[in-house]
C-alpha cells in the first residue's frame, strides 16, 4: 500500500495533469486518501461542490477500472464526454447504445484500456457474476446516492439491489456520493448498502456564489414582468424557471417566446424524444431558457447555468436548495428567485393531503414557508435546516442586501384588520384588499362589501403594496388563513388587540425597483473585459460545434473567466490557467491564446508555439513517444522540435533524450560521410533521433 505523503504527490500531480487545477477542495483529498488505502466512503457535497474528483482520482491512482453507477443517461454521457476532453479513458454503458458497441466496451474494459466505466444499476447488477472474478475493478462509486432510500425525495427501486455490491466485491472501496441526504437518509444508504464502515465526508453545504431573492405576493402578471426584468439583466445567460404546473410552464414559455427569447418547456407532458432534444439544445446553448417542472430532474449538468427561478415555491427545502444549486456548478456569481404567495401554499397543502406522509411532508411545507417569509438572511435559514452552522449574515441575499426600514404600521394594520372583522372574517387576501382600495367590482357589489365602514380607506397604497403589508400582518401573527375555509382570514387574539388600540406594531417598509434604471443599466456597455470573454465565448462556440460536445466540456465559464484575468499569450502561461489540463492545453491552447493575443493587438501566432507546446510538455515528463501522443503528431516531428529546441538552448539534458552510444554512432558516421545518413543508419538505430544528433553536435562545436 503505498505511503501517504505518496497519494498525496501523486494525486495533486494527476489534478494537475488532467484537470488543471493546482490544490484540491477542502474534504476532496481526505476522501482521496481513504479511498486509495481501501476504505469505504459517504461523500456528501453540494451540488458542484466537486463530487466527480473524489472518485476519479482514485480511480487513475491504482490500476483496473472504476465502476461508477449512476441512475441517469444524460449525466453519464456528460462525465464521459468531459472526462475523455480531459484525456481520460472513460466510457458508459447504457440501453442507449447498441448492443453491438456496449459489447465493445466491455472488452475494452476487459483489455484494460478504461479507467472509468458509467453504468446504469440493473446494467450492473446483470453483469455481476461474470465481472467478479475475471475483472480488476479498483473502486466502485455510486452516485446520486440518495435514490437508494426511501427518505430521499427522487427513490428507485432498482437502486436497493446494490447491497449485493459489497457481497460480492468484498475488497473493493465503495464510495457512495449524494448531494442531499439527511440523517436518516444518510443512515439508510448505508444499511441499504451494507457498508458497516464507511467513513463519512460531509463538506459545507454553503453555495456562496449563489444569490437568494425571494419575491411574495405577486400574481402571474406581475411575476412575468419581474421575470421579464431579471433576464434582461442577465442577458443570453443561460437559466431555468421552475413550475409547479404544467400549464404555468407553457405560460412562462409563451411569455418568454413573445419578448423574444430562445426557450423551451420541459415537463412529463412530452416525450421521451422530445426531453432529450430539448436537453441537448440547452446544453448547447441553442436554447437559453427551460420553464420546466420538477420532472427536468438530476439530468443536468451544466455547469454555466447562471441563473434560477422558482414561480412558485417548491414543496420542501430539499427540492429547493437541489434546484436552485443547479445554477452556478463553476462556482461562478449566479442569481437566483423564488416567488411566493399564498395560493402556492394551498396548493402544496393540497398536494401533501393527498400524498402518503402527510405528517412529515407538512412539516417540510412549513418550513419551506418559514424560508420564504424569513425576514433574517436567508443563508444563515438554509444552512441551519441543514444542521450547519454559519454565524454571520451572507451579504448575498435580499434580506442581508436590503434590510427592511422599519415603520410604525399599528394604523395599517387597524385599517386591514376592522376590514375584515366588519365582513365577518369571511373574504380572503385579495378581496380584503379591493375593500381597502375602495374597488367596485362586481363580487364586492355582490356581497355588499362596499358599505362597510373601512371600504375604499386604504385607497392611496396600490394594490401590490398592499399584499405586501397583509402578508407581513400574517407573518407578524395578526392574522390567520384558513386553508380549509376558502383560504379567509382570520383575526387572532393579538390582531384584536390591535385593533382595539391595545400595542403598536412595527412593520418593514415596501421598497419597489425602478424599472426603468434597471433597463437601463441592462443595456450598458460591454468592458473590454466582457469584450474578451465573449470572444472566447465565440471560440468555445466553434469548437464545441466542431467536436459534437456541449460548449463547457471544452472550457468552463469559470476556465474563460480565469483567461480574461490573467491573458495568456504564451503556452507557458496558458498552462497555469485554472482548469487547464494538459490534454485541453495541447488541443486547445494555440487557438484560445491566438484570440487573447488578437486582443493585446499582438501577432495571432506565438514564435515557434508548436515547439514550445512539445517543450512544456517534455518539461513535465513526457518523453517522445508520450508527447507524440498526446499531440497527435508523427514522432518524427517532435524529434525537430527537439532538434530545435536544443539548438535554442531550450534542452540542455541532451542524454534524456538520445543515450550517449546512439549519439556517439549518429556523429561518428556523419564525420565520415555527410550524404545518406539516413540510408546508412536504418535498421541500427531510431533514425528519427538523426537531427537530434545533429543539433546536439552544432551546439556542441559553438562551444568550442
Ligand atoms: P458535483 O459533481 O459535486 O456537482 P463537479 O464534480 O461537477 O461537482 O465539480 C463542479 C465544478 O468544480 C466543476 O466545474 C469542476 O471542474 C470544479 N472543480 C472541482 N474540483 C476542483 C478543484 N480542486 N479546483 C478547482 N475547481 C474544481
Ligand atoms: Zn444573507
Amino acid at each position: 500500500m503505498p505511503s501517504n505523503i505518496d497519494i498525496k504527490k501523486t494525486s495533486l500531480k494527476l489534478l494537475k495533469q488532467f484537470y488543471g487545477f493546482d490544490s484540491f477542495r477542502p474534504i476532496q483529498y481526505d476522501v482521496i486518501e481513504h479511498v486509495a488505502q481501501g476504505g469505504d466512503a459517504m461523500v456528501l457535497m453540494p451540488t458542484g461542490g466537486g463530487k466527480s474528483v473524489c472518485y476519479q482520482i482514485p480511480a487513475l491512482l491504482s490500476d483496473g477500472c472504476a465502476i461508477v453507477v449512476s441512475p441517469l443517461l444524460a449525466l453519464m454521457k456528460d462525465q464521459v464526454d468531459a472526462l475523455r476532453s480531459n484525456g481520460i479513458p472513460a466510457a458508459a454503458i447504457n440501453s442507449m447504445q447498441t448492443e453491438t458497441s456496449n459489447r465493445e466496451i466491455v472488452e475494452k474494459v476487459f483489455a484494460g484500456q478504461i479507467k472509468l466505466l458509467y453504468i446504469s444499476p440493473e446494467r450492473l447488477l446483470s453483469e455481476i457474476e461474470m465481472w467478479s472474478s475475471s475483472l480488476k475493478i479498483n473502486l466502485i462509486a455510486i452516485d446520486e446516492a440518495h435514490c437508494i432510500s426511501q427518505w430521499g425525495h427522487d427513490f428507485r427501486p432498482e437502486y436497493t439491489k446494490l447491497a449485493v455490491l459489497k457481497k460480492t466485491f468484498p475488497n473493493v472501496p465503495i464510495m457512495a456520493l449524494t448531494a442531499t441526504a439527511d440523517k436518516i437518509t444518510r443512515d439508510d444508504i448505508l444499511k441499504q448498502l451494507g457498508l458497516k464502515n464507511a467513513k463519512l465526508f460531509i463538506s459545507s453545504f454553503d453555495r456562496p456564489n449563489l444569490s437568494l431573492n425571494v419575491v411574495p405576493n405577486f400574481n402571474d402578471a406581475q411575476k412575468l414582468e419581474r421575470i421579464a426584468d431579471f433576464i434582461a439583466e442577465h442577458k443570453g445567460q443561460s437559466g431555468i424557471v421552475y413550475c409547479l404546473s404544467r400549464a404555468n410552464t407553457e405560460k412562462v414559455e409563451a411569455f418568454l417566446l413573445r419578448e423574444g427569447y430562445r426557450v423551451a418547456c420541459y415537463h412529463a407532458g412530452l416525450s421521451n424524444n422530445q426531453r432529450q432534444q430539448v436537453q441537448q439544445q440547452f446544453l448547447d446553448d441553442e436554447i437559453q431558457i427551460i420553464c420546466a417542472t420538477i420532472a427536468f430532474g438530476m439530468g443536468i449538468d451544466k455547469s454555466n447555468i447562471r441563473w434560477v427561478i422558482h414561480f412558485n415555491m417548491p414543496k420542501n427545502v430539499e427540492c429547493y436548495y437541489q434546484e436552485i444549486g443547479r445554477a452556478g456548478r463553476d462556482g461562478m456569481p449566479s442569481d437566483t428567485l423564488m416567488f411566493y404567495s399564498y395560493g402556492d401554499v394551498a396548493m402544496l397543502n393540497h398536494f401533501v393531503e393527498e400524498s402518503g406522509q402527510t405528517e412529515i411532508n407538512k412539516e417540510k411545507l412549513t418550513r419551506m414557508q418559514q424560508y420564504a417569509e424569513a425576514s433574517v438572511c436567508r443563508r444563515r435559514m438554509l444552512l441551519s435546516y441543514f444542521n450547519e452552522r454559519f454565524d454571520h449574515d451572507c451579504g448575498n441575499c435580499d434580506v442581508c442586501k436590503n434590510p427592511p426600514e422599519r415603520f410604525d404600521g399599528t394604523k395599517l394594520c387597524q385599517m386591514a384588520i376592522s376590514a375584515v372583522a366588519r365582513a365577518e372574517q369571511k373574504i380572503g387576501f385579495l378581496t380584503l384588499i379591493d375593500v381597502l382600495r375602495g374597488a367596485r367590482n362586481a363580487k364586492i357589489l355582490e356581497r355588499g362589501l362596499d358599505k362597510i365602514k373601512t371600504f375604499g380607506v386604504g385607497a392611496t397604497l396600490s394594490a401590490v403594496v398592499w399584499s405586501r403589508y397583509i402578508l407581513q400582518m400574517v407573518q407578524i401573527g395578526l392574522f390567520e388563513i384558513a386553508y380549509n375555509e376558502k383560504n379567509h382570514l382570520k383575526i387572532t387574539s393579538y390582531g384584536w388587540d390591535v385593533v382595539r388600540g391595545n400595542g403598536l406594531v412595527m412593520m418593514s417598509k415596501i421598497v419597489f425597483h425602478d424599472r426603468k434604471k434597471l433597463k437601463e443599466s441592462a443595456i450598458k456597455k460591454v468592458s473590454p473585459q466582457e469584450q474578451l470573454f465573449n470572444n472566447l465565448k465565440d471560440l468555445r462556440f466553434v469548437l464545441s460545434k466542431k467536436e459534437g460536445v456541449p460548449a463547457y466540456i471544452i472550457f468552463g465559464d469559470q476556465v474563460l473567466q480565469d483567461m480574461v484575468e490573467k491573458q495568456p499569450i504564451s503556452i507557458e502561461e496558458f498552462a497555469n490557467i485554472s482548469g487547464v489540463g494538459n490534454n485541453k492545453l495541447v488541443r486547445y491552447g494555440k487557438q484560445f491564446i491566438g484570440v487573447i493575443r488578437k486582443f493585446k493587438g499582438l501577432p495571432a501566432n506565438e514564435n515557434g508555439s508548436s515547439e514550445n507546446i512539445t517543450l512544456y510538455l517534455y518539461e513535465h515528463g513526457y518523453d517522445i513517444p508520450a508527447i507524440a501522443k498526446l499531440r497527435d503528431l508523427k514522432k518524427s516531428t517532435v524529434c525537430s522540435h527537439i532538434a530545435k529546441l536544443i539548438q535554442l538552448n531550450k534542452i540542455v539534458d541532451y542524454y534524456k533524450v538520445i543515450d550517449e552510444a546512439t549519439y556517439q554512432l549518429i556523429i561518428d558516421k556523419y564525420k565520415t560521410k555527410k550524404e545518406g545518413l539516413l540510408f546508412e543508419l536504418k535498421g541500427q538505430i531510431d533514425t528519427d533521433l538523426i537531427p537530434i544528433a545533429l543539433a546536439i553536435f552544432r551546439v556542441k562545436q559553438n562551444f568550442m
